[in-house]
């Protein structure tokens, strides 16, 4: 019986693999450093070390298990098991990670784009549990997003569907790293929010002691609405204004049941969400917000190897 799946999620900084059964249970999870800078033999070793590690520590043989489900930071062709690139891995351009992997764990492997496993994850096990249709954003240093409808990832053409953090928000806006101007993730990230705060201390004339961080930011929120506090209030709420907007814009277009907002900026709690939920309700059409709900993600760092498993449920057999 085959009744096991593994999973990783590779990020740039941290490699998280897990072994998860067939409903989605979390059974055991290792996370290690990604070592980005040695280089791509080095990481796929490294990705393989810590599957078979994982099914040691499960107790758990090759045998049992059905395949592998990897989260990877895209552009990617899923179809194929390619991927093109990824801006925060050196040495990947066009890697056939798929073939490479299923040769040596000797299994079926399924890859899917890491924004995208987490939003399949949180739909399957998390926030969006029993829902139809959820829109997943990750607000992180930069804000990556997820489309899932009547319970599949919404690919696009090309792969590219769901990266909502490139949304134009300002026609002549803060340069972003994707080469335009006025994205959504130049103002709805950390790097957004921090920014925002910058520009408003230099304003002010304000210098605070310690670095401009998200957390010192909500931090400085709580202590109170004057001085550095009321700044990053304010900071905040712009932000939550900028999100806003973009979740408005897709509920227009998409109308799904839920948005799932994780990343470290959702720390900032209601600071953010109360001027992020005031907006939406106030640039989406009635219909679209009518029993809307935007909440935080719940599975935390297991949301993207949750995904991930249930990507290869959904794909392995017809790939
Ligand atoms: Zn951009």
């Amino acid at each position: 019986m085959k009744s096991f799946i593994l999973a990783a999620d590779v990020g740039g900084t941290n490699i998280r693999t897990a072994l998860l059964n067939k409903e989605g249970e979390v059974l055991r999870s290792l996370k290690r450093p990604t070592l980005a800078q040695r280089g791509r033999e080095a990481l796929i070793n490294r990705l393989v070390q810590m599957f078979n590690d994982t099914l040691k520590e499960g107790g758990v043989g090759l045998n049992e298990v059905r395949g592998i489900g990897v989260g990877f930071p895209g552009p990617m062709d899923v179809e194929r098991g390619i991927v093109f690139n990824p801006p925060n891995l050196k040495g990947w351009q066009e890697v056939p990670l798929k073939d490479v992997l299923e040769k040596e764990m000797n299994r079926p492997v399924v890859l899917e784009n890491d924004a995208n496993a987490a939003a399949l994850g949180e739909y399957w096990k998390g926030a969006g549990r029993g829902t139809g249709s959820l829109v997943c954003l990750t607000l992180g240093t930069g804000v990556g997003g997820g489309v899932v409808l009547d319970g599949k990832v919404w690919h696009g053409a090309k792969g590219i569907a769901g990266e909502i953090g490139h949304m134009t928000l300002v026609k002549n806006g803060r340069s972003c790293g994707c080469g335009n101007r006025g994205c959504l993730e130049a103002y709805g990230s950390s790097r957004g929010v921090i920014a925002t705060m910058q520009e408003l201390l230099e304003r002010h004339r304000i210098k605070p002691k310690e670095a401009i961080t998200v957390e010192a930011m909500g931090k400085w929120a709580r202590a109170g609405d004057s001085g550095l506090g009321g700044l990053a209030q304010r900071a905040i709420r712009e932000a939550g204004i900028s999100l806003g907007i973009a979740i408005a814009n897709v509920a227009n277009l998409l109308n799904p049941e839920i948005f799932v907002l994780s990343g470290g900026v959702t720390n900032l709690g209601e600071y953010l969400f109360g001027p992020l939920r005031d907006e939406v309700n106030k640039r989406a059409l009635p219909k679209a917000v009518e029993g809307l709900k935007i909440v935080k993600a719940v599975l935390g760092d297991n949301a993207g190897v949750t995904g991930a498993a249930r990507a290869l449920l959904l794909r392995s057999g017809r790939s």
